[in-house]
């Protein structure tokens, strides 16, 4: 997917501050931040939505999912976090290549 910029950092031909990575995902910082902790959770290989995600996927769509509760451990979310995925431009999304969106820390908007 050479026009998608998440698999071009995925290639690192643009940079991202990465926070974790193995063989199926990768972490970074969102560029423009909406809460104290705004991280990007993303699967190495392409899948462009929610919408596209298979029965061949569910090994990735596992692990990205367990690896949630550890990384807002490590970010210092000791009482939550927030998981968001967009899916669609009905849904908000703008980067067609399925992420989830890790929120956290005081400033996180709702739920009281
Ligand atoms: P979504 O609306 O769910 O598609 O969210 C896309 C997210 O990607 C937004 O929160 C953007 O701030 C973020 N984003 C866009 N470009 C970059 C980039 N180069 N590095 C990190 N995050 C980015
Ligand atoms: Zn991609």
């Amino acid at each position: 997917m050479s026009d998608c910029l998440f698999c071009k950092i995925l290639a690192g031909e643009i940079p991202a501050d990465k926070m974790y990575e193995d063989d199926k995902m990768l972490v970074f910082k969102d560029i423009n931040p909406k809460a104290d902790v705004h991280l990007l959770v993303i699967p190495r290989v392409h899948i462009s939505s929610l919408n596209e995600v298979t029965d061949e996927h569910d090994d990735i769509m596992t692990h990205m999912f367990k690896q949630l509760p550890k990384l807002a451990k490590e970010q210092g979310l000791k009482n939550g976090f927030r998981t968001i995925i967009n899916t669609g431009k009905g849904g908000g999304q703008i980067v067609f290549h399925l992420h989830m969106h890790l929120l956290g820390g005081k400033s996180l908007p709702g739920f009281h």
